[in-house]
């Protein structure tokens, strides 16, 4: 296994003449004050300088260069020679997790792997993640399954767990998490304090996404407590042969509750459960759509308000493009899109929140200055990471949220 990612990754190294293009897209280069070694040239250069320490035995510190990446995939495509350094960097996160070199491993990547490995849950909270659906009904006997994937719920949790590092300090939240990480069943004794606004504002959100499905006449299942949570942060963080047992317990489940066909609401797990599932799980064989695959257009009124529409990575960075979020938008609104969209937006920052939480702060500030800029009456996101990192003004709303305001009676 390690030998076919060093093999991998040698392959994409390779091929870098070292143009520097891709610096010009990467987010975390400005945020990290121009610190080659967390931009994307920089990760190519680690990637092979990790490669030769393996080879020769060596020790290098270089792990902080991978995992601040958002593997958002904007290098890919400036590259001229099409490299991407988000590939370089999962696979060399993949190495380190893989044992293939010491000194460089996370605590709190650990940690969040081996919390999620026991409970299905980073944070061992699938009771509380449900918590949301409390009174509404479900139709146990539908083939269609409403997969929340734990993501918009976990969303109230990340800026309590920061708050948390900073009290304690870097060096004690390190020794906690290699802690916990040892002994998973340790995070429930955890301080851990959710924003109870961020918590309302997410569970109405998911309550909207039920409602624009139960207005185009979608009935559906959903696990409740039982939900597993997909897995993202354990294949992101390069834990693959983790990754490979835990999504086959999560297919499991989705087969066992009779699901025909699953109905994801973020970009995240959509991406995951399309296009990385398959790889992994053997047969995997569901249908994998996102809620507005499913929406009626008919629902709506038209409507021209002056709307910014910021497109999240992993709709619009990946091999293949999903554009229904811009298309119903533009059904209901008149779409503005910044200057970087398409192949070229910009990640909002979020999969640094929890290990480089400075990066996200000042990418994200970044990126909604771009959108402000634009001078819409709303900026509509679609991905809770998005929205919690963009959400600096009353003018920013989640898609589905916005959805329902466009509704007829
Ligand atoms: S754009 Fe491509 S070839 Fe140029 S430095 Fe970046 S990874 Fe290397
Ligand atoms: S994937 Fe994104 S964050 Fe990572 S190197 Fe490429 S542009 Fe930079």
């Amino acid at each position: 296994m390690i030998s076919d990612l060093l093999e991998e990754l040698d392959s994409e190294v390779s091929k870098c003449i070292s143009c520097g293009f891709c610096e010009s897209v990467c987010p975390t280069l400005p945020a990290a004050g121009y610190d080659l070694w967390k931009g994307a040239r920089g990760r190519v250069i680690m990637g092979r300088e990790l490669l030769s320490s393996v080879q020769n035995h060596g020790s290098l510190n270089v792990s902080d260069s991978f995992y601040s990446c958002l593997d958002c995939h904007a290098c890919l495509y400036v590259c001229p020679a099409g490299v991407n350094a988000g590939k370089v960097s999962h696979l060399s996160k993949s190495v380190i997790a893989g044992n293939g070199i010491s000194g460089n491993r996370n605590p709190l990547a650990e940690m969040m792997a081996s919390v999620t490995m026991r409970y299905m849950n980073p944070l061992g909270i699938r009771e509380k993640c449900a918590e949301w659906f409390q009174g509404m009904e479900v139709d146990t006997g539908s083939g269609d399954l409403l997969y929340t994937g734990n993501m918009y719920q976990l969303m109230a949790y990340t800026h309590g767990m920061n708050r948390l590092r900073e009290k304690i300090g870097k060096g004690m939240s390190r020794r906690m998490s290699s802690l916990i990480s040892r002994f998973p069943w340790l995070i429930k004794l955890a301080p851990m304090k959710r924003d109870e606004t961020a918590s309302r504002r997410m569970d109405q959100s998911l309550s909207n996404i039920a409602l624009l499905l139960r207005k185009s006449g979608i009935s559906f299942n959903y696990l409740g407590k039982e939900e597993p949570y997909p897995g993202t942060f354990i294949y992101d963080l390069g834990y693959l042969n983790l990754f490979r047992e835990y999504a086959g317990k999560v297919a499991k489940i989705l087969r066992d509750s009779g699901a025909k066909r699953i109905i994801t609401i973020d970009p995240h797990t959509y991406d995951l459960l399309k296009n990385v599932y398959p790889e992994y799980v053997e047969d995997f064989g569901i249908e994998v759509v996102h809620y507005l695959d499913l929406i009626e257009g008919s629902a709506f009124k038209g409507g021209n308000e002056n709307i910014t529409y910021h497109e999240p990575c992993h709709f619009s960075l990946r091999e293949q493009a999903y554009n229904r979020p811009l298309e119903t938008l533009r059904s209901v609104a008149s779409v503005n899109l910044p200057p970087r969209s398409g192949r070229r937006t910009k990640c909002c920052g979020g999969p640094d929140e929890l290990l480089f939480p400075e990066l996200t702060h000042k990418i994200s500030q970044n990126r909604y200055e771009e959108l402000q800029e634009t001078t819409p009456q709303k900026i509509v996101t679609a991905c809770p990471i998005c929205f919690s990192n963009l959400n600096k003004g009353p003018e920013v709303i989640e898609i589905g949220d916005y959805l329902v305001s466009k509704l007829k009676n």
